[in-house]
């Protein structure tokens, strides 16, 4: 056997680099030299957040970020350490105050959640612990592996399929269409790569009201953004069957491959649901992988009242969601699931010497994990779902998200009350889209007019909608996955629009 530790002789000199070392004392850490001190810190920082979070109503939903901040924000890289004391007085007073204020009660822009006070505790501890969580025997992924469990007993989905949770629904649904083309491609997608050009374009189908995602999905996959079919909606912006149908033939029939329909289950526009039932059934008659994007309209299954309104999420071959969107969690936590967990694994697994399994201690498999994403190291995300679920419970979150439902709902009903106001897409789930109409404007001007309203709403930091255009128009659009609002905050929100539409609209008048 050679000699392992026959190492080169030492180079001449070398060993006075070894003195100065251990003349310099003991070795340096980044543990505080005073436990008790960063302690005390620690219980401040922990009483300051509570505070924050508690009293969050009572401040603006958000405010610009002041110049003087923005240049405080972009200093030169320090080298020499500062006290603990003073880097969180300067979190306090530059980064704390100018969030996009997700957490507000009147923040209801784009998809966004609120998060929670317990999961932010459940953060807090997933990062003492600082699992890498690609598999090993270790309790992390056998968290992780029972939050799956119980996501896909949420969403009906069969035991046996495989999961993973993601950085949110753009990573996720990433994931399932690489799995899609690789399960569904007559070829070997991995080993070829798309550069073989002996074999027909691949093609897929979603609706013209797709989120951006799978724009850079098919980019990403090398599929490219001519790959995808966006079929045409009908008046409650739901995919057209017949459309759809008539795409994949004609793409046939021209030689190109159809693979995959993506159904999408609450649109971010207006939270429309494509009919998952019968794309399910036209998917499994063409032999194509049925992927749905039901980023936040997924969860509305837990609200028996509303359930019906997903109904078919079982059926698809992948499911993509987020949890930080309606189950309030903080950010990232999204989710994938896939019926077939081989398909999966398949798409994704490697195996290199230095992750192969050793059969017993740390490492007894390979990084099961690893095997299901392009991620190596990941965080412990599934810590504060896990907390989530078992401290407030799935009924909870049901009530939760009916009562946003509930509330976009109402807030329909306020608007179609009011004669200046007016929704412009049908309010099927928790999106309403809507806009400040006197009916003495054309479009172009109320276009201009609503996106005045809806600048003038955030920068008075009363209400945070969004802004995004429906059927041509510009809308004020609100999302509700925020289990902070109350119904008076929905009032308050028309009560506002009305108010800087009419002076507006008076300017106007009096320019005229
Ligand atoms: C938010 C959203 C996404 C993207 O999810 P991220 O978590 O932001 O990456 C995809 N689809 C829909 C319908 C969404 O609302």
């Amino acid at each position: 056997m050679p000699n392992r530790i026959d190492n080169p002789p030492l180079r001449k000199g070398s060993t006075d680099v070894f003195v100065a070392d251990l003349q310099r004392g003991p070795e340096e850490t980044l543990d505080p030299s005073d436990w008790e001190e960063l302690r005390g810190l620690g219980h401040r920082m922990l009483d300051d957040m509570m505070d924050y979070l508690s009293s969050v109503r009572e401040r603006a939903v958000w405010q610009p970020v002041p110049l003087e901040i923005k240049q405080k924000l972009s200093v030169p890289l320090p080298l020499e350490s500062s006290s603990l004391e003073s880097v969180y007085g300067d979190f306090k007073q530059d980064i704390l105050p100018y969030p996009t204020g997700n957490i507000h009660p009147r923040f209801w822009g784009w998809v966004m959640g609120t998060g929670t006070p317990v999961a932010m505790l459940a953060e807090m501890l997933a990062a003492g612990m600082n699992s890498w969580v690609g598999g090993f025997d270790q309790s992390a992924p056998l968290v992780e592996e029972q939050v799956l469990s119980w996501l896909k007993k949420i969403l009906e989905y069969p035991k046996e399929s495989s999961g993973v949770l993601t950085s949110g629904c753009t990573m996720a649904n990433i994931l399932a269409l690489n799995v899609a083309r690789c399960a569904k491609a007559p070829f070997d997608v991995r080993k070829q790569g798309l550069q073989n050009q002996t074999h027909a374009p691949l093609v897929l189908y979603c609706s013209t009201e797709v989120h951006s995602w799978a724009q850079k999905a098919v980019e990403l996959l090398g599929l490219g953004d001519n790959s995808l079919r966006r079929v045409p909606v009908d008046s409650s912006f739901r995919i057209e069957l017949e459309a759809l149908q008539a795409a994949i033939q004609s793409d046939r029939r021209d030689g190109r491959i159809p693979f995959c329909v993506i159904g999408s289950a609450g649109t971010v526009n207006t939270g429309a649901v494509d009919p998952l039932v019968e794309l399910a059934a036209l998917c499994k008659e063409e032999q194509l992988w049925f992927h749905i994007d039901g980023a936040f309209g997924a969860l509305a299954i837990l609200s028996p009242k509303w359930r019906n309104s997903v109904a078919g999420l079982h059926l698809a071959d992948s499911i993509a969601f987020d949890l930080h969107k309606w189950m309030y969690m903080p950010f990232e936590a999204g989710c994938v699931l896939v019926r077939d967990s081989e398909a999966h694994r398949k798409a994704f697994v490697v195996n290199p010497s230095y992750l192969a399994s050793q059969g017993r201690g740390i490492a007894p498999q390979a990084p099961e994990f690893a095997a299901r994403g392009v991620e190596l190291a990941r965080n412990f995300k599934a810590l504060k779902i896990w907390f989530s679920l078992r401290t407030h419970g799935t009924l909870k979150f049901g009530r939760l998200i009916e009562q946003n439902i509930e509330q976009a709902q109402y807030l329909a009903a306020l608007i179609e009350k009011e004669p200046h106001v007016e929704l412009l897409a049908p309010v099927k789930l928790n999106v309403v889209c809507f806009r400040f109409n006197p009916g003495s404007s054309d479009d172009e001007e109320l276009d201009w007019i609503n996106e005045d309203i809806l600048i003038r709403l955030q920068e008075s930091g009363v209400a945070a909608p969004s802004g995004t255009r429906v059927s041509g128009c510009f809308a004020i659009r609100v999302a509700v996955t925020n289990h902070r609002s109350r119904k008076e905050d929905f009032q308050l929100l028309v009560d506002s629009v009305l108010q800087l539409g009419l002076g507006q609209s008076r300017e106007i008048k009096q320019a005229r």
